[in-house]
Protein backbone atom coordinates (compact mmCIF):
# COMPACT_ATOMS: atom_id res chain seq x y z
CA UNK A 1 0.00 0.00 0.00
CA UNK A 2 1.37 3.81 -0.52
CA UNK A 3 -0.33 6.88 -0.36
CA UNK A 4 0.13 9.96 -1.57
CA UNK A 5 2.19 12.71 0.71
CA UNK A 6 2.65 9.62 2.83
CA UNK A 7 6.49 11.51 3.94
CA UNK A 8 6.87 11.80 7.97
CA UNK A 9 4.06 12.73 10.25
CA UNK A 10 4.52 12.96 13.94
CA UNK A 11 2.57 9.73 14.76
CA UNK A 12 1.40 9.29 18.58
CA UNK A 13 3.68 6.70 19.34
CA UNK A 14 1.71 4.30 21.38
CA UNK A 15 2.90 0.95 23.02
CA UNK A 16 1.44 -2.05 21.71
CA UNK A 17 -1.22 -2.75 23.96
CA UNK A 18 -1.20 -6.61 22.79
CA UNK A 19 -5.13 -8.92 23.24
CA UNK A 20 -4.47 -11.97 24.29
CA UNK A 21 -4.69 -14.16 21.49
CA UNK A 22 -8.07 -16.10 21.27
CA UNK A 23 -7.53 -19.24 20.79
CA UNK A 24 -10.66 -22.06 21.10
CA UNK A 25 -10.81 -24.13 24.14
CA UNK A 26 -9.29 -27.17 21.39
CA UNK A 27 -9.88 -29.99 22.53
CA UNK A 28 -10.61 -29.18 26.62
CA UNK A 29 -12.28 -33.06 26.70
CA UNK A 30 -10.21 -35.25 24.28
CA UNK A 31 -12.96 -36.57 21.19
CA UNK A 32 -15.53 -33.89 22.28
CA UNK A 33 -15.93 -31.35 19.17
CA UNK A 34 -15.49 -27.95 20.33
CA UNK A 35 -16.27 -24.33 18.37
CA UNK A 36 -13.53 -22.77 16.31
CA UNK A 37 -12.19 -19.53 17.53
CA UNK A 38 -14.07 -16.47 16.46
CA UNK A 39 -10.15 -15.04 15.29
CA UNK A 40 -7.16 -16.21 13.87
CA UNK A 41 -4.59 -14.60 16.48
CA UNK A 42 -3.21 -11.50 15.26
CA UNK A 43 -2.79 -9.27 18.07
CA UNK A 44 -3.78 -6.54 16.36
CA UNK A 45 -7.21 -7.59 15.32
CA UNK A 46 -7.94 -10.35 17.17
CA UNK A 47 -11.36 -11.11 15.63
CA UNK A 48 -9.95 -11.07 11.94
CA UNK A 49 -10.15 -14.60 10.55
CA UNK A 50 -10.98 -17.39 12.48
CA UNK A 51 -10.13 -20.29 14.41
CA UNK A 52 -10.26 -24.84 13.73
CA UNK A 53 -9.85 -24.69 10.19
CA UNK A 54 -7.51 -23.80 7.10
CA UNK A 55 -8.89 -22.19 3.59
CA UNK A 56 -7.73 -23.87 0.70
CA UNK A 57 -9.72 -22.74 -1.88
CA UNK A 58 -12.69 -19.84 -2.94
CA UNK A 59 -15.21 -20.15 -5.19
CA UNK A 60 -16.88 -17.22 -5.41
CA UNK A 61 -20.07 -16.30 -7.49
CA UNK A 62 -21.66 -13.23 -7.66
CA UNK A 63 -23.82 -10.68 -9.69
CA UNK A 64 -23.93 -7.43 -9.48
CA UNK A 65 -26.28 -4.16 -10.92
CA UNK A 66 -24.45 -1.31 -10.68
CA UNK A 67 -27.99 0.81 -11.03
CA UNK A 68 -29.04 -0.80 -7.78
CA UNK A 69 -26.06 -1.34 -5.72
CA UNK A 70 -27.84 -4.71 -5.21
CA UNK A 71 -25.49 -8.08 -5.29
CA UNK A 72 -26.39 -11.66 -4.77
CA UNK A 73 -23.56 -13.94 -3.85
CA UNK A 74 -22.92 -17.40 -3.79
CA UNK A 75 -19.50 -18.85 -2.22
CA UNK A 76 -17.93 -21.69 -1.39
CA UNK A 77 -15.19 -22.64 0.25
CA UNK A 78 -13.35 -25.40 0.98
CA UNK A 79 -11.26 -25.73 4.07
CA UNK A 80 -9.64 -28.67 6.06
CA UNK A 81 -10.23 -28.82 9.96
CA UNK A 82 -7.35 -28.45 12.21
CA UNK A 83 -9.88 -29.89 15.54
CA UNK A 84 -12.86 -31.41 15.58
CA UNK A 85 -15.11 -28.56 15.09
CA UNK A 86 -18.97 -28.63 16.05
CA UNK A 87 -19.13 -25.16 14.75
CA UNK A 88 -16.46 -22.55 12.83
CA UNK A 89 -16.88 -19.13 11.42
CA UNK A 90 -16.21 -17.63 8.42
CA UNK A 91 -16.55 -13.43 8.07
CA UNK A 92 -18.82 -11.34 6.41
CA UNK A 93 -19.49 -7.88 7.15
CA UNK A 94 -23.45 -6.84 6.08
CA UNK A 95 -25.14 -8.60 3.79
CA UNK A 96 -27.90 -10.94 4.37
CA UNK A 97 -27.06 -14.34 4.08
CA UNK A 98 -30.03 -16.74 3.44
CA UNK A 99 -28.60 -20.45 3.21
CA UNK A 100 -25.46 -22.53 4.31
CA UNK A 101 -24.92 -26.16 3.31
CA UNK A 102 -21.79 -27.93 4.78
CA UNK A 103 -20.60 -30.58 2.60
CA UNK A 104 -23.91 -30.18 0.81
CA UNK A 105 -26.39 -30.68 4.02
CA UNK A 106 -28.06 -27.64 5.17
CA UNK A 107 -26.46 -25.86 8.14
CA UNK A 108 -27.71 -23.56 10.96
CA UNK A 109 -25.74 -20.29 11.45
CA UNK A 110 -26.24 -16.92 13.15
CA UNK A 111 -24.24 -13.22 13.18
CA UNK A 112 -22.54 -12.22 15.42
CA UNK A 113 -20.40 -9.23 16.51
CA UNK A 114 -19.05 -7.15 13.58
CA UNK A 115 -18.25 -9.48 11.03
CA UNK A 116 -18.79 -13.51 12.34
CA UNK A 117 -20.82 -15.68 10.46
CA UNK A 118 -21.30 -18.63 12.83
CA UNK A 119 -21.79 -21.93 11.16
CA UNK A 120 -23.09 -25.28 12.57
CA UNK A 121 -22.88 -28.17 10.72
CA UNK A 122 -25.29 -30.92 10.52
CA UNK A 123 -22.77 -32.79 11.98
CA UNK A 124 -19.51 -32.29 13.52
CA UNK A 125 -15.82 -32.06 11.55
CA UNK A 126 -13.34 -34.52 12.49
CA UNK A 127 -10.17 -32.79 12.73
CA UNK A 128 -7.98 -33.41 9.23
CA UNK A 129 -11.31 -33.39 7.33
CA UNK A 130 -11.33 -31.41 4.14
CA UNK A 131 -15.02 -30.08 3.82
CA UNK A 132 -16.88 -27.69 1.57
CA UNK A 133 -19.08 -24.80 3.08
CA UNK A 134 -21.65 -22.93 0.43
CA UNK A 135 -22.89 -20.10 1.52
CA UNK A 136 -25.85 -18.34 0.02
CA UNK A 137 -26.27 -14.68 0.97
CA UNK A 138 -27.29 -10.80 -1.20
CA UNK A 139 -28.56 -7.11 -0.06
CA UNK A 140 -25.93 -4.02 -0.99
CA UNK A 141 -22.58 -4.21 0.61
CA UNK A 142 -21.22 -2.27 3.14
CA UNK A 143 -19.14 0.97 1.93
CA UNK A 144 -16.21 1.21 3.25
CA UNK A 145 -13.62 3.11 1.11
CA UNK A 146 -10.13 1.94 2.59
CA UNK A 147 -11.34 -1.37 3.81
CA UNK A 148 -13.42 -2.76 1.35
CA UNK A 149 -16.17 -2.17 -0.97
CA UNK A 150 -15.99 1.27 -2.55
CA UNK A 151 -17.77 3.37 -5.32
CA UNK A 152 -15.79 4.91 -8.15
CA UNK A 153 -17.60 7.84 -9.88
CA UNK A 154 -18.33 6.22 -12.86
CA UNK A 155 -21.15 4.36 -10.69
CA UNK A 156 -18.94 1.16 -10.70
CA UNK A 157 -17.54 -0.38 -7.62
CA UNK A 158 -14.62 -2.35 -6.71
CA UNK A 159 -12.94 -3.79 -3.05
CA UNK A 160 -9.61 -2.70 -1.74
CA UNK A 161 -8.48 -2.10 1.77
CA UNK A 162 -5.72 -3.33 4.41
CA UNK A 163 -5.98 -5.12 7.06
CA UNK A 164 -9.22 -6.46 5.64
CA UNK A 165 -11.64 -5.65 2.55
CA UNK A 166 -12.80 -9.41 1.72
CA UNK A 167 -15.24 -9.40 4.30
CA UNK A 168 -17.30 -7.01 2.61
CA UNK A 169 -18.16 -8.93 -0.59
CA UNK A 170 -17.59 -12.75 0.30
CA UNK A 171 -17.35 -15.21 3.32
CA UNK A 172 -13.82 -15.56 4.10
CA UNK A 173 -11.41 -16.33 6.88
CA UNK A 174 -9.85 -12.87 6.53
CA UNK A 175 -6.86 -13.34 7.82
CA UNK A 176 -3.08 -12.75 5.74
CA UNK A 177 -2.20 -16.24 7.61
CA UNK A 178 -4.48 -18.38 5.50
CA UNK A 179 -3.91 -18.13 1.83
CA UNK A 180 -5.95 -19.94 -0.60
CA UNK A 181 -6.61 -20.38 -4.56
CA UNK A 182 -9.33 -17.80 -5.74
CA UNK A 183 -12.30 -18.34 -8.31
CA UNK A 184 -14.11 -15.17 -9.26
CA UNK A 185 -17.18 -15.45 -11.68
CA UNK A 186 -19.01 -11.81 -11.61
CA UNK A 187 -22.57 -11.52 -13.57
CA UNK A 188 -23.16 -7.47 -14.64
CA UNK A 189 -25.60 -6.22 -17.00
CA UNK A 190 -24.28 -6.03 -20.34
CA UNK A 191 -21.85 -3.02 -20.74
CA UNK A 192 -19.74 -3.52 -17.91
CA UNK A 193 -17.05 -5.67 -17.28
CA UNK A 194 -15.41 -6.83 -14.64
CA UNK A 195 -11.41 -7.20 -13.49
CA UNK A 196 -10.19 -9.68 -10.51
CA UNK A 197 -6.59 -11.20 -10.46
CA UNK A 198 -5.17 -13.40 -12.22
CA UNK A 199 -5.97 -15.41 -15.35
CA UNK A 200 -9.02 -14.44 -17.38
CA UNK A 201 -11.20 -16.68 -18.26
CA UNK A 202 -14.38 -16.92 -20.51
CA UNK A 203 -16.60 -14.72 -20.97
CA UNK A 204 -20.40 -15.09 -21.58
CA UNK A 205 -23.55 -13.17 -22.26
CA UNK A 206 -27.53 -13.68 -21.95
CA UNK A 207 -30.30 -11.80 -21.76
CA UNK A 208 -28.97 -8.66 -21.25
CA UNK A 209 -26.34 -10.16 -18.74
CA UNK A 210 -22.21 -10.81 -19.28
CA UNK A 211 -20.48 -13.39 -16.77
CA UNK A 212 -17.06 -12.54 -16.50
CA UNK A 213 -14.34 -15.33 -14.84
CA UNK A 214 -11.22 -15.18 -13.45
CA UNK A 215 -8.54 -17.25 -11.13
CA UNK A 216 -5.94 -17.13 -9.01
CA UNK A 217 -4.43 -20.38 -8.33
CA UNK A 218 -1.04 -18.73 -6.43
CA UNK A 219 -2.68 -19.24 -2.96
CA UNK A 220 -3.59 -15.10 -2.02
CA UNK A 221 -4.13 -13.81 1.31
CA UNK A 222 -8.09 -12.70 1.12
CA UNK A 223 -7.05 -8.83 1.88
CA UNK A 224 -5.13 -9.32 -1.67
CA UNK A 225 -8.03 -10.39 -3.85
CA UNK A 226 -10.56 -8.30 -5.52
CA UNK A 227 -13.57 -7.51 -7.70
CA UNK A 228 -13.42 -4.24 -10.07
CA UNK A 229 -16.98 -3.53 -12.26
CA UNK A 230 -16.82 -0.67 -14.01
CA UNK A 231 -17.26 0.32 -17.87
CA UNK A 232 -13.19 -0.17 -18.02
CA UNK A 233 -11.26 -0.28 -21.25
CA UNK A 234 -8.73 -3.43 -21.01
CA UNK A 235 -5.91 -3.52 -22.44
CA UNK A 236 -4.34 -7.12 -22.77
CA UNK A 237 -0.61 -8.21 -24.02
CA UNK A 238 2.23 -10.39 -22.82
CA UNK A 239 5.53 -10.15 -21.11
CA UNK A 240 8.63 -11.66 -23.01
CA UNK A 241 8.62 -14.72 -20.62
CA UNK A 242 4.59 -15.24 -21.94
CA UNK A 243 2.87 -14.25 -18.64
CA UNK A 244 -0.22 -12.70 -19.55
CA UNK A 245 -0.85 -8.76 -18.75
CA UNK A 246 -4.10 -7.13 -18.13
CA UNK A 247 -4.69 -3.31 -18.00
CA UNK A 248 -7.44 -2.12 -16.90
CA UNK A 249 -8.19 1.47 -16.91
CA UNK A 250 -11.78 3.45 -15.64
CA UNK A 251 -13.17 6.58 -17.26
CA UNK A 252 -11.04 9.39 -17.18
CA UNK A 253 -7.91 7.16 -15.98
CA UNK A 254 -6.11 7.25 -19.65
CA UNK A 255 -3.22 9.46 -18.99
CA UNK A 256 -1.81 6.66 -16.22
CA UNK A 257 -1.03 5.00 -20.00
CA UNK A 258 2.52 6.22 -20.20
CA UNK A 259 4.03 4.68 -17.02
CA UNK A 260 1.65 1.20 -16.99
CA UNK A 261 3.26 0.92 -20.82
CA UNK A 262 6.48 0.72 -18.86
CA UNK A 263 5.28 -2.12 -16.66
CA UNK A 264 7.68 -4.76 -18.58
CA UNK A 265 10.85 -2.61 -17.80
CA UNK A 266 9.53 -2.49 -14.11
CA UNK A 267 9.16 -6.01 -13.64
CA UNK A 268 12.38 -7.04 -15.49
CA UNK A 269 14.09 -4.53 -13.13
CA UNK A 270 12.76 -6.18 -9.94
CA UNK A 271 12.94 -10.03 -11.16
CA UNK A 272 16.74 -8.38 -11.60
CA UNK A 273 16.81 -7.49 -8.02
CA UNK A 274 14.14 -9.88 -6.08
CA UNK A 275 14.29 -13.37 -8.08
CA UNK A 276 11.84 -14.31 -11.03
CA UNK A 277 8.82 -12.97 -11.04
CA UNK A 278 6.63 -14.62 -8.55
CA UNK A 279 2.58 -14.52 -9.90
CA UNK A 280 1.30 -16.20 -12.89
CA UNK A 281 -0.13 -12.95 -14.48
CA UNK A 282 0.12 -9.26 -14.15
CA UNK A 283 -1.21 -5.96 -15.14
CA UNK A 284 -2.89 -2.53 -13.48
CA UNK A 285 -6.36 -1.53 -12.52
CA UNK A 286 -6.55 2.30 -12.72
CA UNK A 287 -9.80 3.37 -11.07
CA UNK A 288 -12.20 6.06 -11.49
CA UNK A 289 -12.19 7.13 -7.65
CA UNK A 290 -9.39 9.06 -5.32
CA UNK A 291 -9.20 6.40 -2.77
CA UNK A 292 -6.25 8.16 -1.15
CA UNK A 293 -4.02 4.96 -1.48
CA UNK A 294 -3.24 2.22 -4.14
CA UNK A 295 -2.90 -1.23 -3.00
CA UNK A 296 -0.81 -3.90 -4.06
CA UNK A 297 -3.86 -6.74 -5.64
CA UNK A 298 -2.05 -9.94 -6.22
CA UNK A 299 -1.00 -9.94 -9.77
CA UNK A 300 -2.58 -6.58 -10.48
CA UNK A 301 -2.56 -3.95 -8.19
CA UNK A 302 -5.37 -1.30 -7.84
CA UNK A 303 -4.49 2.24 -8.24
CA UNK A 304 -5.89 6.11 -7.15
CA UNK A 305 -5.65 8.38 -10.24
CA UNK A 306 -2.23 10.46 -11.13
CA UNK A 307 0.06 7.91 -9.07
CA UNK A 308 3.28 8.27 -10.46
CA UNK A 309 5.98 5.64 -11.79
CA UNK A 310 7.40 4.83 -8.29
CA UNK A 311 4.25 4.33 -7.16
CA UNK A 312 4.24 1.47 -9.96
CA UNK A 313 7.88 0.44 -9.07
CA UNK A 314 6.14 -0.22 -5.02
CA UNK A 315 2.98 -2.00 -6.03
CA UNK A 316 4.85 -3.92 -8.27
CA UNK A 317 7.68 -4.73 -5.70
CA UNK A 318 4.80 -5.99 -3.30
CA UNK A 319 3.96 -8.86 -5.31
CA UNK A 320 7.27 -10.69 -3.87
CA UNK A 321 7.39 -8.57 -0.62
CA UNK A 322 3.32 -9.22 1.01
CA UNK A 323 2.18 -11.03 -1.95
CA UNK A 324 4.28 -14.29 -2.57
CA UNK A 325 5.32 -13.90 0.93
CA UNK A 326 2.92 -12.45 3.23
CA UNK A 327 2.98 -11.33 7.05
CA UNK A 328 2.16 -13.63 10.14
CA UNK A 329 1.25 -10.69 12.15
CA UNK A 330 0.81 -6.90 11.50
CA UNK A 331 3.43 -6.33 13.34
CA UNK A 332 5.69 -7.27 10.62
CA UNK A 333 4.40 -4.99 8.17
CA UNK A 334 8.13 -3.95 7.33
CA UNK A 335 8.16 -7.10 5.64
CA UNK A 336 5.96 -5.68 2.99
CA UNK A 337 6.30 -1.88 3.30
CA UNK A 338 9.75 -1.08 3.70
CA UNK A 339 11.10 -3.03 0.89
CA UNK A 340 8.45 -2.00 -1.87
CA UNK A 341 9.35 1.55 -0.24
CA UNK A 342 13.17 0.51 -0.65
CA UNK A 343 12.76 -0.88 -4.31
CA UNK A 344 11.54 2.98 -5.37
CA UNK A 345 15.06 4.06 -4.12
CA UNK A 346 16.86 0.79 -6.20
CA UNK A 347 15.22 1.95 -9.14
CA UNK A 348 16.09 5.92 -8.63
CA UNK A 349 19.21 4.27 -8.35
CA UNK A 350 19.16 2.48 -11.30
CA UNK A 351 17.18 4.23 -14.19
CA UNK A 352 17.97 7.70 -12.59
CA UNK A 353 21.45 7.70 -11.47
CA UNK A 354 20.72 8.70 -7.98
CA UNK A 355 23.59 8.13 -5.46
CA UNK A 356 21.75 6.66 -2.61
CA UNK A 357 24.17 7.41 -0.02
CA UNK A 358 23.98 11.08 -0.78
CA UNK A 359 20.17 10.64 -0.72
CA UNK A 360 20.16 8.68 2.67
CA UNK A 361 22.96 11.38 4.59
CA UNK A 362 20.96 14.25 3.35
CA UNK A 363 17.92 12.33 5.12
CA UNK A 364 19.50 11.82 7.76
CA UNK A 365 20.46 15.16 8.66
CA UNK A 366 17.61 16.57 7.37
CA UNK A 367 15.54 14.55 10.30
CA UNK A 368 18.63 14.24 13.03
CA UNK A 369 17.01 16.66 15.28
CA UNK A 370 13.39 15.28 15.02
CA UNK A 371 12.91 12.84 17.90
CA UNK A 372 9.42 12.12 16.46
CA UNK A 373 10.68 10.52 13.44
CA UNK A 374 13.05 8.45 14.81
CA UNK A 375 10.60 7.53 17.26
CA UNK A 376 8.07 5.66 15.23
CA UNK A 377 8.64 1.58 15.03
CA UNK A 378 9.51 -0.67 11.90
CA UNK A 379 8.98 -3.14 14.47
CA UNK A 380 5.67 -3.60 16.40
CA UNK A 381 4.74 -0.28 15.69
CA UNK A 382 0.71 -0.98 17.43
CA UNK A 383 -2.43 -1.58 15.33
CA UNK A 384 -3.24 1.97 13.55
CA UNK A 385 0.64 2.76 12.90
CA UNK A 386 1.38 0.31 10.40
CA UNK A 387 0.93 2.53 7.63
CA UNK A 388 3.66 5.33 9.08
CA UNK A 389 7.32 4.81 9.45
CA UNK A 390 7.59 1.64 7.15
CA UNK A 391 7.71 4.43 4.37
CA UNK A 392 10.03 6.44 5.22
CA UNK A 393 12.25 5.98 8.17
CA UNK A 394 12.07 2.07 6.44
CA UNK A 395 14.14 3.26 3.37
CA UNK A 396 16.97 4.57 5.54
CA UNK A 397 16.64 1.25 7.60
CA UNK A 398 16.97 -0.82 4.39
CA UNK A 399 20.16 0.99 3.37
CA UNK A 400 21.87 0.97 6.43
CA UNK A 401 21.78 -2.85 6.16
CA UNK A 402 22.76 -3.05 2.82
CA UNK A 403 26.12 -1.26 4.01
CA UNK A 404 25.87 -2.91 7.10
CA UNK A 405 26.21 -6.45 5.62
CA UNK A 406 27.82 -5.39 2.09
CA UNK A 407 26.44 -5.43 -1.44
CA UNK A 408 26.64 -9.55 -2.09
CA UNK A 409 24.97 -10.47 1.31
CA UNK A 410 22.34 -7.48 0.85
CA UNK A 411 21.74 -8.62 -2.75
CA UNK A 412 21.49 -12.34 -1.27
CA UNK A 413 18.86 -11.91 1.10
CA UNK A 414 17.26 -9.39 -1.71
CA UNK A 415 16.83 -12.84 -3.98
CA UNK A 416 16.38 -15.71 -1.49
CA UNK A 417 14.24 -14.62 0.92
CA UNK A 418 11.04 -14.67 -1.55
CA UNK A 419 12.03 -17.46 -2.89
CA UNK A 420 12.30 -19.47 0.32
CA UNK A 421 9.11 -18.24 1.39
CA UNK A 422 6.81 -18.30 -1.96
CA UNK A 423 3.47 -18.59 -1.21
CA UNK A 424 3.42 -18.68 2.49
CA UNK A 425 3.90 -16.35 5.28
CA UNK A 426 7.00 -15.15 7.61
CA UNK A 427 7.89 -12.99 10.49
CA UNK A 428 10.11 -10.44 11.25
CA UNK A 429 12.15 -12.22 13.61
CA UNK A 430 11.90 -15.04 10.82
CA UNK A 431 13.60 -12.31 8.52
CA UNK A 432 16.14 -11.18 11.14
CA UNK A 433 17.48 -14.55 12.01
CA UNK A 434 17.61 -15.37 8.04
CA UNK A 435 19.73 -12.24 7.45
CA UNK A 436 22.43 -12.84 10.20
CA UNK A 437 22.87 -16.22 9.52
CA UNK A 438 23.63 -14.54 5.21
CA UNK A 439 26.10 -12.22 6.67
CA UNK A 440 27.61 -14.62 9.27
CA UNK A 441 27.44 -11.52 11.56
CA UNK A 442 25.48 -11.00 14.97
CA UNK A 443 23.44 -8.11 14.09
CA UNK A 444 21.22 -7.79 17.42
CA UNK A 445 22.64 -4.05 18.15
CA UNK A 446 21.68 -3.41 14.47
CA UNK A 447 18.14 -4.50 14.42
CA UNK A 448 17.22 -3.62 17.36
CA UNK A 449 18.24 0.20 17.31
CA UNK A 450 16.82 0.47 13.46
CA UNK A 451 13.67 -1.84 13.70
CA UNK A 452 12.59 -2.09 17.24
CA UNK A 453 14.01 1.00 18.73
CA UNK A 454 12.27 4.60 19.35
CA UNK A 455 15.63 6.79 18.72
CA UNK A 456 18.69 7.66 16.13
CA UNK A 457 20.87 4.77 16.26
CA UNK A 458 23.98 5.37 17.44
CA UNK A 459 26.56 6.23 14.84
CA UNK A 460 28.32 2.98 14.13
CA UNK A 461 24.48 1.79 13.30
CA UNK A 462 23.35 5.01 11.12
CA UNK A 463 27.11 5.33 9.00
CA UNK A 464 27.92 1.81 8.33
CA UNK A 465 30.60 0.29 6.04
CA UNK A 466 31.02 3.21 3.25
CA UNK A 467 28.63 5.37 4.67
CA UNK A 468 31.25 6.05 7.52
CA UNK A 469 33.67 8.04 5.06
ZN1 LIG B 1 3.04 -0.56 0.04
Amino acid sequence: MIRPFHRFRPAIVTTATLASVLLSAGAAMAGQPTPGGDGAGDPYYPTDGNGGYHASDYMVSISYDPASHHLDGDTTVTATATQDLSSFNLDLTGLTVSAVTVNGQPATFTRTGAHELVITPAAALNSGARFTTEVRYAGVPTAATGNGWTYSTTGGAFAAGEPHSAATWYPVNDTPTDKASFHLSARVPTGWAVISNGLEGSTTTEAGWTTFHWDETTPVAPYLTTVGIDKWTLQRSTLADGTPVVDAYGSGTDNERTNEARLPEILDFLSSKFGKYPQDAAGGIFVAAQVGFSLEIQTRPIYSPNVGLSTLVHENAHQWWGDAVSVNHWADICLNECFASYAQWLWSEAKEGVNLDDRYRQRVTAMRNTPGYWAGKLYDMGPGNEFTAVYDKGQLALHALRRMIGEDAFSTVLKQWPAAHHAGNASWSDFEKYVGQVAGVNLDGFFQEWFHGTTIPEDKYLFPGQLHA
